[in-house]
């Protein structure tokens, strides 16, 4: 039944599991033992609280050209915008005053925000209480530790794929081991690091994605989303096909959850965008966050990395109560820190 020694049940029950068992999990026909089993590992490690981060999308300006996202600085046909800094920071003050314990400020690599601007923002909106989540790409250590300094608490940065290789041919002018240093310097500074990968890239192997794993395993993360690859009409990549993708991330994120039981981990908008249950499965197959779009339609609809991304109208944190009940779930009122799980255990 397996390539090893290890049954499908001994594999799931007892970790750490193996490259090749990754792999294995990875191509299993039927992934419901394994959906089922990050569940309970999920409910075990993080409980049933839901953690809601409200995602504010500042800026689609990028100086990078990634092959498969729509806002790549090639793309003539993005419609570019920009927020100002009180446009974001009154996003921000109503998102809290919506019940948002986090406002995660994400954007393409835009310069135009030098570190000063950022840790403006930063230091308003650390002021009405909530904690602060950047996404903002590949940084200096000094501008990290600027932002830090300001009072942000967490930072999202995917390595994309562990595959260097693939990772360079798809980003070009960027470099791997630049990336790594972003998370390593990341992690030095005090954050809590989230990171992730895309799932379904031209090229990728399932070997590739078990490293991806590892990977996170070994930094440690604090956090990982999987993005299923969704190719953008705009993108050299415009011929590639989304199909098989959408299970494939579930079951990267399943086996995730068994490897690093007690990290945050978003069910991710492409997920909801290629299934329109998407987040709500996601979060019956090990996830315990959601990133809820809470940027005006105006600006968000132009950040389209991929096609279709789905935006829900700005709405309460309490209102996903209503479809969190539907599974059992409920929104917390907490912040939902990695760090506070690992000290509630010791
Ligand atoms: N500039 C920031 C934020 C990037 S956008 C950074 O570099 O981290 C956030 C994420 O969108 C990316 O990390 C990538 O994983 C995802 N993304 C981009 N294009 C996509 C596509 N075509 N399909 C699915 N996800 C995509």
């Amino acid at each position: 039944m397996t390539t090893d020694s290890r049954s499908l049940e001994e594999i799931l029950s007892r970790p750490p599991l193996t490259r090749g068992e990754i792999v294995e999990l990875l191509s299993l026909p039927d992934p419901a033992p394994l959906f089922q089993k990050a569940d309970q590992v999920r409910k075990k490690f993080v409980g049933d609280a839901v953690y809601l981060r409200g995602l504010i999308e500042f800026s689609n300006y990028c100086k990078n050209d990634c092959l498969y996202c729509g806002i790549r600085r090639s793309n003539a046909n993005a419609v570019r915008y920009r927020m100002t800094p009180e446009e974001i920071y009154r996003t921000a003050r109503q998102a809290v005053q919506n019940g948002y314990k986090t406002v995660v400020l994400q954007s393409g690599e835009d310069w135009w925000f030098d570190a000063d601007k950022i840790a403006s923002i930063i230091r308003q909106i650390k002021e009405l209480g909530a904690a602060v989540t950047l996404s903002l790409g590949e940084k200096t250590r000094e501008e990290y530790a600027c932002y830090r300094k300001a009072g942000a608490d967490r930072y999202l940065l995917r390595i994309e794929t562990t595959d260097k290789a693939l990772y360079e041919t798809l980003d070009p002018q960027m470099s791997w081991d630049n990336r790594v240093r972003c998370l390593e310097d990341l992690k030095e500074l005090g954050y809590e690091v989230g990171s992730g990968s895309l799932v379904g890239l031209p090229g990728q192997t399932a070997e590739s994605l078990a490293e991806d794993l590892l990977f996170f395993k070994s930094l440690p993360v604090d956090m990982a989303g999987i993005g299923p690859f969704i190719p953008h009409p705009d993108t050299p990549l415009a011929q590639e096909k989304a199909e098989g993708h959408f299970e494939l991330a579930l079951k990267m994120m399943a086996i995730m959850r068994l490897i690093l039981p007690d990290i945050n981990i978003p069910a991710t908008t492409a997920m909801e965008t290629l299934h329109p249950q998407g987040r709500l499965l996601a979060l019956q197959c090990g996830a315990n966050v959601i990133m809820p779009n809470v940027t005006a339609e105006t600006f968000c609809r132009n950040y389209a990395l991929y096609p279709g991304k789905a935006h829900s109208a700005p709405s309460a944190a309490a209102a996903w109560n209503e479809s969190l009940a539907a599974i059992g779930r409920t929104v917390s009122d907490g912040y939902g820190f990695h760090g506070d799980y690992l000290k509630s255990r010791n």
